[in-house]
């Protein structure tokens, strides 16, 4: 947890001060004081050393806040740090936030575990909270006319640019317009020239969104700060590369119900198509609880805030757990409605707006809140664009999981117990994205339409869905049977038999079409030439498997198993990780399951395993260093590996191997083990092949030692790409350095795939290089055997590589090796 220091010339006011935070947090934050001087005649003062002392008493990797009162405190508090190592240095930081108001900030938000930037921004931020309060608003909105003649004594730059995207600035692209524009430190405005709007913020998401920017309107984008060029330069290529859109954009199904063949004696009820299919099935209704929201006055506004804090925090959480589910289970381009959502909730608009709300009319954060997302609600309702309109559906929905925060409980998806027919009133996205599309056969809403979120990841569940359906089916008592026609919105309750007959036919057509679409997804990727690429999927778990197998994979080449250790107390038991990885293995059959032992450190702490926090955890304790120095847990998951072999195609691969050494103790403790289980006459595949990942620049180099080692190398390019750049892969101020197709990270690939090869030994790549379609010619130039990817991308990858000649992409490949960037590698393969 961060450290938090008063330094104040009176030991009287910063005891006070000590008092106020310490009664905030209960204690739990660690506080030192550093106050006057021992000088009976003359107390007050700072001293150094006193600094110093309280610095060390707080200290930790997660870092030290220090707050101070007047002049020298500041100077003392300087001259303290002359006294740290060069690494404790780094980690302490000195904030100019106001004494009272900042060390309070600043210990409620070290309680709710920010790190110290969130800290040092909190108690920055509680200068404007007192602002807000004297009624000192923020302006939400800037004049042109204003932000113009402020032009030239700020260093304003402007760009004007046309929107060229099919759907213009929907939910996505302003998220990724968000997100870039958060990545510089200038400050960002945007005007809807084409429809006279004012210039608005480009940090807050809704107000992009409400520009209601559609294809062909023009854009005037202003950035004020050292590095605008920088960040109207990254905004402009977004908008020209139509923010990453592919051409072709799903149609949503058409609001007027297409004409269908009547059946015989219809009695059908009328909704709107939203995802196709046909389905006859019981029903269960979902009614989720909304929580009513009482307005109090409250006297503590700065606690109340504080208090609001925790709770976005733990949504942000939450949402980003959901955005991984979903990505691995939908599809990154579907998953990225949670984007949007993260974005929200730490959308500067709307905050200033609630935090308004409690300082001026001392109001609770639920109701302050609740006010506030029902406003930027009614703003989307308000606009003209019907996909717009349904962006109320995703305020409300991220407002719904803060509010339920805020009363104390947790948000849970509806759950079936049996397989049915789902039928609503309405399903926010994250209800949609959780269900379980083994026991969901059908959607029926009765308000919705077929561009909401929900209706967007029904379609990608493959679920049937109508919406807008007439509000007499929420009046159905459950296991009512139902027919539903996603195709043309009709609904059916209790159909008589002749109805079920002729559904059953269109249920029976539609499916057998459906399985002919999906045959082409199980063919192999082969070039025109005849070279075949493997293509298999990376997962975390049972489901994503079963995701994977629909998708057309050819097995499992990458099992992320720390995903197994996560969200628990204790690490998994030897039986348990057997179970799982037997279960994944059967259900391959034939197709290969390469397992990759616990990767746990860099971004994936697990906190039972009392990792010390270490200050670059990316080049610290992570993968298999940590697991060859704790070989209890690494040798029981080794065990459960070998066990889940017998009988099934199963391989082990080691993340992070930067040495021979490592590889060498790592197989000779695999030897270990199998020696145990032969011992105690346990079965495993004594052929099971053994890999490594190659991930770090170090094993690139010395690849022709280490594929002397090994069965096969898996090139982890996320890690690599990271490694080589020295950009950490999860900074968005530098991520984009690590940027895989950059002729410095296809260099060590085609170095790692020529090593390989010459020891007879395969390559694959499991990085996010190889869902990249642009990257697939250079990667089967330069000879790669086999890549493994998200299950979701696989169709299209598949597809691309059939569309490829072997011979062409090795001149390609040849001649990227060649280039200077990764934008040149980008214009040639594009
Ligand atoms: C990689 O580094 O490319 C990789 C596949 O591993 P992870 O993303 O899990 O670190
Ligand atoms: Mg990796």
């Amino acid at each position: 947890m961060v450290g938090i220091i008063i330094v104040s010339h009176s030991r009287q006011l910063a005891q006070g001060v000590r008092e106020l935070a310490t009664q905030m947090v209960q204690g739990t934050v660690p506080l030192a004081i550093a106050a006057g001087v021992d000088d009976l005649e003359n107390p007050l003062g700072t001293d150094v050393m006193q600094v110093h002392e309280a610095i060390e008493s707080v200290y930790s990797d997660d870092g030290v806040v220090i707050l101070m009162d007047l002049g020298s405190a500041l100077m003392s508090a300087e001259m303290a740090l002359e006294f740290l190592s060069a690494e404790q240095r780094e980690n302490v930081h000195l904030c100019a936030a106001p004494l009272v108001e900042g060390a309070i900030a600043a210990v409620v938000a070290a309680a709710s575990g920010a790190n110290v930037d969130g800290v040092m921004a909190e108690a920055k931020g509680a200068l404007a909270a007192k602002a807000a309060q004297l009624g000192d608003d923020i302006e939400f909105t800037t004049s042109v006319s204003q932000l113009a003649d402020r032009e030239e004594e700020s260093h304003t730059d402007k760009i004007h640019i046309t929107i060229s995207n099919r759907m213009g600035l929907h939910a996505r692209p302003a998220a990724k317009f968000v997100a870039t524009a958060n990545q510089f430190q200038s400050q960002i405005k945007v005007q809807n020239i084409t429809k006279g709007s004012n210039a608005i913020r480009g940090e807050s998401i809704n107000e992009v969104a409400m520009l209601g920017a559609r294809c062909g309107d023009e854009l005037a984008i202003f950035a004020t700060g050292g590095d605008a060029r920088e960040a109207l330069s990254a905004l402009q290529t977004l908008i020209e590369n139509n923010f990453g859109e592919s051409e072709i954009v799903e149609d949503p199904p058409s609001v007027q119900p297409p004409v269908s063949p009547k059946l015989a004696n219809d009695s059908s009820l009328q909704g709107i198509p939203a995802s196709p299919g046909v389905v006859i099935a019981p029903i269960v209704c979902y009614q989720p609880t909304f929580l009513t929201v009482e307005k109090r006055h409250v006297d503590n506004v700065e606690g109340e805030w504080q208090r609001l804090q925790v709770v976005l925090r733990t949504a942000y959480q939450e949402i980003q757990t959901l955005l991984s589910h979903a990505s691995t289970q939908i599809g990154d381009s579907e998953a990225a409605i949670f984007d949007a959502h993260l974005l929200f909730l730490s959308d500067p608009a709307l905050l200033d707006t609630v935090r308004h709300r409690i300082y001026q009319h001392n109001l609770n954060a639920e109701a302050a809140w609740q006010d506030t997302v029902e406003e930027i609600a009614a703003g989307y309702r308000q606009m003209d664009d019907p996909y717009m309109q349904e962006r109320a559906a995703d305020m409300i929905d991220v407002g719904q999981r803060v509010q339920q925060l805020l009363g104390g409980s947790v948000t849970s998806p509806p759950k079936l117990s049996q397989p049915a027919i789902l039928v609503a009133k309405d399903l926010t996205p994250s209800d949609t994205a959780q269900l379980d599309s083994s026991l969901v056969l059908g959607i029926c809403i009765t308000q919705g339409s077929p561009t909401s979120h929900s209706a967007i990841l029904a379609r990608s569940l493959g679920i049937p869905a109508v919406v807008g359906a007439p509000a007499k089916v929420l009046q159905l008592t459950d296991r009512t049977m139902v027919a539903l026609d996603g195709e043309t919105g009709k609904i059916w309750i209790d159909p008589e038999q002749s109805i079920r007959v002729e559904l059953q036919v269109k249920k029976q057509e539609w499916e057998a079409a459906q399985n002919q679409a999906l045959a082409s997804i199980h063919q192999s990727a082969i070039t025109s030439d005849g070279r075949q690429i493997k293509v298999l999927a990376n997962i975390s778990g049972f489901k994503d498997a079963q995701t994977a197998l629909k998708m057309g994979a050819e097995g499992i080449g990458l099992l992320r198993t720390e995903f197994l250790y996560l969200d628990r107390n204790t690490p998994p038991t030897e039986a348990e990780q057997f179970s799982l990885y037997q279960e994944i293995a059967q259900l391959l059959e034939t197709q290969p399951l390469i397992i990759r032992t616990l990767d746990v450190g860099g971004d994936k702490p697990l906190p039972y395993l009392q990792k010390p926090l270490e200050s670059n955890p990316f080049l610290g304790w992570r993968g298999i260093r940590f697991c060859l120095d704790n070989l209890e847990l690494f040798k029981t998951q080794l065990r459960a590996i070998l066990r889940a072999s017998s009988g099934h195609k199963i391989k082990v691969m080691f993340p992070m191997i930067a040495t021979l050494a490592e590889a060498q103790r790592t197989k000779a403790i695999l030897a270990e083990v199998q020696t145990e289980l032969r011992q105690a006459n346990i079965p495993f595949d004594e052929n099971m092949e053994v890999g490594m990942m190659i991930e770090i620049p170090s094993a690139v180099a010395i690849a022709d030692r280490l594929a002397a080692e090994v069965d096969f190398f898996s090139i982890g390019s996320n890690d690599l790409s990271q490694y080589i750049t020295a950009a950490d892969r999860t900074n968005p101020r530098v991520a984009k350095l690590a940027d895989g197709l950059h002729p410095a990270v296809l260099k060590m690939i085609n170095q790692t795939i020529q090593a390989a090869h010459q020891a007879g030994i395969w390559v694959g790549l499991c990085g996010e290089l190889a869902s990249d379609s642009q990257a697939v010619p250079i990667l089967v130039g330069l000879g790669i055997d086999e890549i493994s990817l998200n299950p979701h991308v696989i169709p299209k990858i598949k597809q691309a590589i059939a569309q490829l000649s072997f011979t062409e992409a090795e001149a390609i490949a040849q001649a990227a090796l060649k280039l200077d960037s990764s934008e040149c590698v980008r214009m040639l393969v594009s």
